[in-house]
């Protein structure tokens, strides 16, 4: 084999392609980072809800189910070793009628059979936790948390990077070819094309990672690798009702979605969201239209009677990278070596959408596993 630039290439900078790039370069010092913006977590990573997923809802066997739960628990040895932001603020998944007390027993015996710590609470005993709410009973999940994304990226970034990983900023990754012994990359910096080549490549693009797979010759559709943009925006509440919820607050969850639930972050601020909304086209609009209100409110009043219209904002947004089309199945995780469709040594991840700032650190494990079978 000819003298390869890199053994390993990770194409984005986003959670996921930096908990990666951290934990490879501890046995492997030759490892680039491609990002394509000036920055790491500029996308997906930094427009999420920053909670440490418990693994409820997940279809038990699922990779989601399963690096949910392995992730969470990563993740807090990380946050305590390494003093990175976080509180386990806990959650509740209330029930606001008794008809949706039924649902709630389905919820706790799926995060039961997840291995997740879970707890049923009477109107009372919800009602204590959170007076401002009303209540019919709830599921109370302890280790449910918040974490500052940037706070764990600069983390895994740094990391990296103090063992030798190579994080390459405004570097965007349009072409990718089989070459012997492994692969060669076309880079596209500022306008200008160079190539690098590596033994092995992991797709870590997010919302572009089924562009990626298609550059490496898959027929995505065939493949079931399609993504479909679906975004979550969020309302924020103002400072003065800030203070009406002690934990993060969930409906009983919608086949769509966890349902417009209330987050507090870490410097206390209440937000509301994300709601679902599929684009028609797979462009990154981050606008949040005050058309929302409504929706938006009554969602809220659900939770909270005692806010009203003059106490929101519209707030940021995210995008989702689903697998699931409009109205269909959910999916799972995709994270796949494609040795069978004759990319050995590369590695899929498409579809990482929610868990996937929790399950960062097991899904770099993993695919670890997947390279060095
Ligand atoms: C609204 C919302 C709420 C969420 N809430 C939570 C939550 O509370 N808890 C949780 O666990 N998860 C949550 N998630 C999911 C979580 O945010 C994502 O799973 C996670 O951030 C995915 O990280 P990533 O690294 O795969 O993708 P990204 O963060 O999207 O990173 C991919 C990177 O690849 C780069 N890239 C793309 N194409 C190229 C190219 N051609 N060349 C070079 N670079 C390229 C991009 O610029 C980007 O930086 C939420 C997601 C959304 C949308």
């Amino acid at each position: 084999m000819s003298q390869l630039d890199f053994e390993i290439a990770i194409i984005g900078a986003g959670v996921v392609g930096l908990a990666l790039a951290s934990r490879l370069s501890e046995k492997h010092s030759s490892i680039v980072v491609l990002e394509k913006n000036q920055k790491y977590g500029m996308e997906t990573s930094s427009r999420n809800s920053e909670v440490i997923h418990a693994g409820i809802y997940y279809e038990p066997g699922s990779l989601k189910a399963r690096l949910c739960v392995e992730g969470r628990e990563e993740l807090y040895t990380l946050c305590r070793k390494h003093d990175i932001p976080h509180s386990q603020i806990t959650k509740i998944i209330n029930a606001r009628t008794e008809a949706e007390l039924p649902q709630l027993e389905e919820i706790f015996n799926n995060g039961t059979r997840n291995g997740v710590d879970l707890r049923m609470l009477n109107a009372r005993e919800t009602q204590a936790l959170e007076p401002n709410i009303s209540t019919c009973g709830s599921i109370f999940s302890p280790s449910t948390g918040i974490i500052s994304a940037h706070g764990l990226m600069d983390h895994f970034f740094h990391h990296a990077l103090s063992k030798e990983a190579t994080v390459q900023h405004n570097c965007e990754v349009v072409g990718i070819d089989q070459s012997s012994g492994g692969y060669v990359i076309t880079l596209n910096e500022s306008g200008s094309t160079s190539t690098i080549t590596v033994e092995k490549i992991v797709n870590s693009a997010g919302l572009f990672s089924d562009q990626i797979a298609a550059i490496a010759g898959i027929n995505i559709d065939a493949a079931g690798y399609r993504l479909h943009y679906c975004k979550g925006s969020y309302f924020s509440v103002s400072p003065s009702k800030g203070k009406l919820l002690n934990r993060l607050v969930y409906p009983v969850p919608t086949k769509d979605s966890l349902g417009v639930h209330a987050l507090l972050d870490l410097g206390e601020r209440l937000k509301f969201g994300p709601d679902v909304e599929y684009l028609s086209t797979n462009e990154l609009d981050y606008s949040v239209s005050d058309a929302k209100r409504s929706l938006f409110l009554a969602s809220i009043q659900n939770i909270l009677p005692t806010v009203h219209d003059e106490d929101i904002a519209p707030d940021m947004s995210g995008i989702r990278p689903k697998l699931q089309t409009k109205g269909g199945l959910a999916h799972d995780f995709v994270i796949a070596h494609e040795e069978e469709r004759g990319l050995k040594g590369f590695v899929n991840l498409i579809g990482i959408e929610s868990p996937g700032l929790t399950a960062s650190p097991a899904i770099a494990r993993y695919v670890e596993g997947l390279l060095f079978a």
